[in-house]
């Protein structure tokens, strides 16, 4: 797995908006309805607070997963299960990191 981070915000204070690097397609939440893009490559997307209940799920990425057990966190588990045909997009705020997981096809 491939991991990119990058600022919710740019230096100007606009919020900056996560595509899909392969089809385009806008992923972050409309600013209107909260409604959260999708596409074919978007295979997981959730907040720092919700890698138990993520906004989508495309795939089982946790069954193996007991975070009671295994001391490392969510992206650890990603980084060792996942090869580098997965992109990891992290999108940090101060508060709250968005993180969206795409997938080459
Ligand atoms: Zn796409």
């Amino acid at each position: 797995m491939i991991t990119y981070s990058t600022d919710e915000y740019n230096k100007d204070n606009e919020s900056q908006d996560i595509h899909c690097l392969f089809c385009g397609t806008k992923i972050t939440p409309n600013e209107e309805d909260g409604i959260v893009g999708d596409c074919a490559h978007i295979m997981f997307t959730c907040t720092s607070e919700t890698w138990d209940n993520p906004e989508n799920s495309k795939e089982e990425f946790f069954t193996d997963f007991n975070i009671e057990e295994d001391l490392s966190d969510y992206m650890d588990h990603l980084e060792k299960t996942l090869d580098d045909s997965y992109l990891l997009v992290i999108s940090a705020s101060h508060h709250l990191d968005a993180v969206y997981l795409f997938k080459q096809k």
